[in-house]
């Protein structure tokens, strides 16, 4: 429900997921997708239904032919001829009697609305094809659910059809979600900010938004629906508030905070060049979080020592076909060239959940958290597998490259992965390619059965890196994505708590070296607790490590110790949450100003 702040004024509150305040025009992106009202027509309105339907069969196809012009005037003649042959697959589906008679034979004999009709027939036949075990079917599934949304867009008139490349003008995106690739895509000179109605502090768009610069805000629940494009609104990126006509007096309210921003802002800025060590001389390593080979420009400018966490999906996101051994190859090199001597920790693919690619025809999943995700699809699909161990392997010698796999859950799926990388090596030695023979290989621990197993993992690995991000997700049963529940995502939780300090002791037992590349790394609220546990290093988004090290650099390892130790003692989420907010602004209290 919205509240009011000042007179006239429309707040709706949500959870705020990147700093900084804009104010401007809003366009309210899809609303709720596909979830269409079922109505059913009188005789009347048969014929009028059905031409409505034909018309966004119609309009979807003028559509299809557009996008195709485009493409090819952007990426040329041949390449676009390739890129041809996927539209014409998805005009076929526009004419395929499977799913267009069904749904016409819905609206003439079982009197139900368009929308509806089509997304009937539309889901039986995607779930007909589905069930096929051929690859070719599959593909067909991934061409008709593309075509099924852009139909059903059109016939309920969504706007979701906007190219966010190409704002004309500097706008506020509102929409009811916004998926990792389409946040990828945000230009920051034209998007001022965005705010989304799910979502919650670590799903993936929200992880984005740090790196963007730009004010964001998730779980706004419906804002989307109550909003319209073309209100003017001010976005709160640090209270997670969208206030729709905002007063004078609010703006003003707001330029008195942007100012006591930028003093902060300028205080910090101090701590970017000095090491994170503890007023006890405690070392932390810092690092950061990137998901391009163009991010590791800005690493070190942001005071981090390295990358802790290389998410390399986003290389496979937003694209027509994964890329191949070489493209993996340069981006690697890249980043790994960029920042040499410092380490950069390559992520083996982490696909699925909410990172899905328009390259790769997946199946739809029922739990897709819980899925075909990650290292498990890395180890089914050896082709794509072996062409990124082979291009991380060759930009080894490149820089300081280690190499992690992602939602590691039991032993055998890491033996797996480094027999393949085992073989990997062989042929590149057959081949005289040259790579790092003391290359450090690690594992995520973002799963509970991960963590209780560290200590066989140990003997496996030089490295962990704790994704809490997940690792709250699964240890709670608390979907990442889903703001409904977002209040029981507790990274104080004692489970979280203890396994994070049962990884770090199985790891230390053994030499292994261990980071947090979740969230909770980036956040000032958690650092006393984590170094306290004994983590080793800590990785976030670039933005977010100037107030890491400008906290550690207040604080003592001694009581961060104390406050591990309280925290393994206790069993309340919210009395360690309040003794880890209490030690954090007792040591840096201008973080917490208000
Ligand atoms: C995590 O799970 O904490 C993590 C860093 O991985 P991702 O957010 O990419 O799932
Ligand atoms: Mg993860």
């Amino acid at each position: 429900m919205a509240e009011r702040l000042h007179e006239g004024e429309k707040v709706f509150r949500g959870i705020p997921v990147s700093s900084g305040v804009s104010r401007g025009r809003i366009l309210v992106l899809d609303k709720q997708r596909h979830v269409h009202a079922l109505r059913t027509l009188s005789e009347d309105e048969v014929a009028g239904e059905l031409s409505r339907f034909e018309r966004a069969l119609m309009q979807t196809r003028h559509q299809l032919h557009e996008v195709q012009r485009q493409l090819t005037e952007s990426v040329g003649a041949e390449q676009g001829s390739n890129l041809g042959r996927i539209f014409d697959a998805h005009l076929m589906v526009l004419e395929d009697p499977m799913l267009i008679d069904p749904a016409v034979k819905l609206i003439r004999d079982n009197k139900l609305n368009a929308e509806q009709a089509f997304q009937t027939a539309g889901e039986s036949y995607v779930a007909a094809l589905d069930k096929v075990d051929d690859e070719y079917f599959r593909e067909r599934a991934g061409d008709l659910r593309d075509v099924i949304s852009r139909v059903l867009n059109h016939l309920s008139g969504r706007t979701d059809a906007v190219d966010l490349r190409q704002l004309k003008e500097p706008t506020i995106i509102i929409a009811h979600d916004l998926t990792p690739s389409k946040t990828a895509q945000l230009d920051r000179k034209m998007v001022l900010g965005f705010a989304t109605d799910v979502g919650s502090k670590t799903s993936h768009t929200a992880t984005l938004a740090p790196k963007l610069r730009i004010p964001a805000i998730v779980g706004l629940k419906n804002a989307s629906e109550q909003l319209q494009s073309g209100d003017y609104v001010l976005l709160d990126g640090f209270n997670g508030v969208v206030i729709l006509n905002p007063t004078d007096q609010t703006l003003f309210e707001y330029g008195q905070l942007e100012r006591r921003q930028v003093t902060l802002e300028e205080k910090i800025r101090d701590a970017l060049t000095l090491p994170a060590l503890t007023l006890d001389n405690h070392r932390v390593f810092i690092s950061a979080n990137i998901e391009q080979a163009g991010d590791a420009d800005a690493v070190l400018a942001s005071g981090a020592e390295g990358v802790g966490l290389f998410r390399t999906e986003y290389l496979f996101i937003n694209r027509e076909s994964p890329p191949d051994e070489e493209q993996q190859f340069q981006a690697y090199r890249q980043a790994a060239a960029a920042l040499k001597p410092c380490p950069v920790v390559i992520r083996t693919l982490d696909l699925g959940g909410d990172k899905l690619l328009s390259s790769l025809a997946v199946p739809t999943e029922m739990n897709p958290f819980l899925g075909w995700r990650a290292i498990r699809f890395c180890l089914e699909q050896v082709d794509i597998f072996r062409a990124q161990l082979r291009a991380i392997l060759r930009a080894s010698i490149e820089g300081n490259v280690k190499l992690m796999y992602p939602m590691i859950s039991g032993l055998d799926e890491l033996n797996q992965a480094n027999a393949l990388l085992d073989k990997c090596k062989a042929e590149l030695r057959t081949e005289n390619i040259a790579f790092d023979e003391q290359m450090e290989i690690g594992a995520m621990i973002e799963t509970p059965s991960a963590a209780i197993i560290t200590d066989a993992l140990a003997k496996r690995v030089q490295f962990f890196s704790i994704g809490t991000n997940d690792l709250i997700q699964y240890t709670l049963a608390v979907d990442r994505m889903n703001e409904k529940i977002a209040h029981l995502y507790e990274p104080t939780h004692p489970a979280i708590v203890r396994l994070i300090k049962t990884t770090v002791d199985a790891a230390h037992a053994r030499k292994v070296w261990v980071s947090v590349c979740g969230e909770m790394a980036g956040d000032p609220v958690f650092t006393a607790l984590l170094i306290g546990l004994g983590v080793d290093e800590l990785s976030a988004a670039p933005p977010l490590l100037a107030r890491i090290k400008y906290l550690i650099r207040r604080l003592k390892f001694s009581e961060t110790k104390e406050l591990a130790a309280f925290a393994l003692n206790c069993e309340s989420p919210s009395e360690i949450a309040a003794r880890c907010q209490e030690l954090a602004t007792q040591a840096a209290p201008a973080l917490f100003e208000k």
